[in-house]
Formats: C-alpha cells, structure tokens, sequence
C-alpha cells in the first residue's frame, strides 16, 4: 500500500478533532513529500538536525513538531520554526526554550512530558514535578512560552489493560489542569498521546493528538 493510502486509511479511522501527527524521523524527504502531496501537514520528528534539514527542503507550510527528548544546548536551532514541542520534562529545558524564543521575538507551544510507562527509559515528569514546575516563580515568569498541554508515551506491552491504565492515568491529570485557571503561559488544550500500536486506546481514553510513524511510513 501506498503511504497516500495509508494515510488516507489511518485519517478516516480517526475522529475529526483528534489531530494526526505524522512521524517521519528515519524517514527519506520523497516519503516525506508523498504525504504533503496527500495533503498532510503536520510532521514529527525527534532529532533537531534530521528536522532542520527536512524543514529546509520542503514546504514552508509545513508544521514541525519535535516529538524527542531535547537537550538544553539544542534548543536554539529549532526555535526559528519549530511549531509544537511535545517532550518538556524539565524547567531546565523549559528556561531554555523561553530564553531563546525572547531572543527570536517567537512564542513556543509546549507540552510538558508525562512519565506514566512502567519503563525507567522513559523520560517525563512525575504528579509531583509537574505541580512544582507549575507553581515556581520562574515558569509564572516565562513570558515567550505557552504549556498548551501534556504528552506521554505508555508502555510497550502488549496487555491493553495496562496501557489503557497509562493513558487514563494522564487524561485524569490533563482534566486537572485544564481545571487550573488559565494564565498567558497555561493554555491546556492538547493531549498528545498515541502511536501506531495504540493510538486507538488512546482515542478512546481522550486523546487530542495521536503521534503516528510507521503505519503511514513503514518499519523503521
Ligand atoms: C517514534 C515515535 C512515535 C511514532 O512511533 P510509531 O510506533 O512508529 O508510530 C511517536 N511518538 C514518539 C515520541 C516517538 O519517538
């Protein structure tokens, strides 16, 4: 099957206010291509170099999203035109990414990491960090980001009962937030959560936003 196909295949099994990231990372930019022609226009990737290079050579309507982990010494090549960052799991980072959207004159959309996958590789915040990272003054201060939701990766396993354990997990802390006054910089709208494997268990716990690669792109 064809990537239009598939693509194609996976937009109509997914209802029409979740938004389908399509994870190119690995990915040559003729795939790439294949999907805007298929009118996609939405891509993830997980290293800053490999998203760089694509963002030059394909169109500019483009909406990147960095799905990976970020170093801190990183930040400054993506923030030209990085749309969404979906892994912030520290206020390190979180600093970093507002110090150098000041210095580009940009706002940033993030979204702040949840650990919820039983695996320790799994990067993300705790109940407890996230709430800390909330309420310090530096994040109240931050004025050229926006935390616009949570993202989290279950484990990968094949028992559903589990990985739908995760999921509800975070769509109860996602309810919380978004339960929180909203502030210039705490604008909860988005939860991204969802993979090839099971991104209809995410759905059906509430997902916004499924991150989806080798369905539409093949094996890796
Ligand atoms: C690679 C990756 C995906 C996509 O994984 P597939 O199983 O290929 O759909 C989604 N989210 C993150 C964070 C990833 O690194």
């Amino acid at each position: 099957m064809s990537i239009a196909q598939k693509l194609h295949d996976i937009k109509s099994s997914i209802p029409d206010n979740v938004t389908l990231v399509a994870v190119s990372k690995t990915k040559p930019v003729a795939d790439l291509m294949e999907a805007y022609e298929a009118g996609q226009r939405i891509f993830g990737e997980n290293k800053i170099q490999e998203m760089t290079e694509k963002w030059q050579q394909m169109p500019k309507d483009i909406e990147w999203h960095m799905i990976g982990h970020v170093q801190s010494n990183k930040v400054k090549y993506m923030v030209p035109y990085v749309k969404l960052i979906h892994g912030v799991d520290s206020l390190k980072l979180l600093k970093e990414i507002n110090r150098q959207a000041v210095r580009w004159r940009k706002n940033i959309n993030c979204l702040l990491q949840i650990h919820i996958a039983e695996e320790e590789t799994k990067f993300g915040l705790n109940e407890h960090e996230l709430e800390e990272l909330l309420h310090s003054e530096e994040f109240k201060a931050m004025t050229n980001i926006k935390i616009v939701g949570l993202m989290g990766m279950a484990t990968f396993t094949d028992n559903q009962e589990q990985i739908k354990r995760e999921f509800n997990h975070l769509k109860k802390m996602f309810d919380a937030l978004k339960n929180q006054p909203t502030t210039q910089n705490l604008q909860p709208t988005t939860l991204s959560m969802g993979m090839s494997g099971d991104y209809q268990i995410a759905i059906d716990c509430g997902s916004t936003m499924v991150r989806i690669g080798s369905s539409i792109f093949g094996s890796r």
